[in-house]
């Protein structure tokens, strides 16, 4: 999946599926009683997920946020889910 993203190429998908493995959990769990999660726990747990996601996905190159800079900007999140450059430092990890 977005094999040819930023993320991707610089071998940060897991931290991204993690992020989005979190949010999803945090937002539905609470719907069923049997989760054990109910709604305050999904908050944080979707809030964890998030933040995750924005602090750790970063530019090896220039340790640009990524995901921060795409919540500032949305005009980010796709240049960095179909491109394998930094949107910050312009640093290309496609293939050579
Ligand atoms: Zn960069």
């Amino acid at each position: 999946m977005f094999e040819n993203s930023v993320f991707s190429r610089t071998g940060q998908s897991w931290k991204l599926y993690i992020a989005i493995l979190l949010m999803l959990i945090g937002s539905f769990a609470p719907l069923w009683d049997g989760s054990g999660i109910n709604w305050t726990w999904g908050t944080v747990l979707a809030i964890v997920g998030y933040v995750y996601g924005t602090v750790f996905i970063v530019c090896p190159k220039c340790s640009n946020r990524w995901f921060w800079s795409a919540a500032l900007d949305a005009t980010l999140y796709g240049p960095l889910f179909r491109a394998p450059a930094c949107p910050a430092c312009k640093q290309d990890f496609g293939p050579k």
